[in-house]
């Protein structure tokens, strides 16, 4: 379990400082893909330093199972960093090297026999499907090769979190989708608890269980994937889940919508409730209820979606009073 409590990072440079993180809160559990979004500049980078303490904190303190970096000497923090893999945007594989040395290197640092070196890099390969790629070099690998030898190396010395920075920024979508599912294998499968750093809310959408939003070195939002791609609170959430999740009417669908004096319009949400409330507005209330617009969209392997209704008839004024009393959350539109 990573943990932050009340942490903050002040750089100082030049005479200037700079506030990059602001009494952060946050718990990471065992067996978590957890997301961390932001901008450029929200402090992302610098939280994931400071879970492997590459940065130290200007207040408060990291916890990793429970013990505080803190009080930890330079020699236990190695052997902690051994227990944390890392990858990158960039990949930053040594391009003088063949993709064999590159995963080894983290082997050789921690003085392996050469037998368990060849026996451990060999698993890896497999693994990351590039038992063919032992003897080529970086520069003879695709984008999304380099990333998979990246994570291979990361995963030398068994660690039990991997800590992923923009890690497929620079990849096209599909190759992207690719690494995404490795990393789920790799914590499914392993057991590596994930923590991954992006600007794209499609990844948390795709593979994260919970997220953490940032804005300007404070965590604005934070918790279960569905909870917040469903409610998201903050305006900066709801500008993110709308990159990925169109919850609003377009201007097109609103145009063409009929004018029926007296009727009303909702947005209401997609439960197992939802078919049974609008069943009722039917029968019970003898309503006629118009379905203007829906989206369904799948987050990591659920499902949340919004649609669109309007309300017509005589009985409009009980059904909305039914609606509202429901169980489901129904919004109107104006
Ligand atoms: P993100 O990863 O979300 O883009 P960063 O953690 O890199 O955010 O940066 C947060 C803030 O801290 C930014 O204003 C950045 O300029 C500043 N910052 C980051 N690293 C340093 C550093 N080593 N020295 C000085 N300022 C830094």
């Amino acid at each position: 379990m990573i943990e932050l409590k009340n942490v903050s990072k002040i750089y100082k440079r030049n005479g200037t400082e700079t506030e990059a993180l602001s009494d952060v809160n946050l718990q990471v559990n065992k067996g978590d893909i957890f997301g961390v979004i932001g901008f450029s500049g929200a402090g992302k980078s610098t939280l994931i330093r400071l879970v492997n303490y590459l940065e130290k904190p200007t207040t408060g303190k990291v916890f990793i199972d429970g013990n505080d970096l803190s009080t930890y000497p330079m020699s236990e923090l190695r052997v902690l960093r051994k227990n944390i893999g890392m990858i990158f945007q960039h990949f930053n594989l040594l391009n003088s090297k063949t993709i064999y040395q590159n995963i080894a290197i983290p082997l050789i640092l921690a003085k392996e026999s050469k037998q368990a070196i060849k026996e451990r890099v060999m698993e890896l390969l497999h693994f990351v499907g590039l038992e063919d790629k032992a003897d080529s070099y970086p520069n003879e690998l695709s984008g999304g090769q380099k990333q998979r030898i990246g994570i291979a190396r990361a995963l030398a010395t068994n660690p039990s979190i991997l800590l992923c920075d923009e890690a497929t920024s620079a990849l096209d979508p599909q190759t992207t989708d690719s690494i995404l599912q490795l990393l789920q294998k790799i914590n499914e499968e392993y057991n590596i608890t994930i923590m991954i750093i992006t600007h794209e809310m499609s990844i948390i959408q795709k593979i994260c269980n919970r997220v953490a939003v940032m804005e300007e070195g404070k965590v604005i939002e934070e918790g279960n994937v569905l909870d917040v791609f469903g409610n998201p609170e903050h305006t900066s959430t709801k500008n993110f889940v709308r990159t990925v999740i169109q919850d609003e009417l377009p201007k097109s669908v609103r145009l063409k919508i009929k004018h029926i004096p007296g009727s009303r319009l909702f947005k209401i949400d997609f439960s197992d409730k939802t078919n049974t409330v609008i069943n009722e507005l039917i029968k019970k209330f003898n309503v006629n209820v118009n379905f203007i617009y829906a989206t369904m969209n799948e987050i990591k392997d659920d499902t949340v979606g919004h649609m669109i209704i309007q309300l017509a008839g005589n009985t409009v004024e009980e059904a909305v009073l039914h609606l509202q009393s429901s169980d489901i959350n129904a919004k109107e539109l104006a």
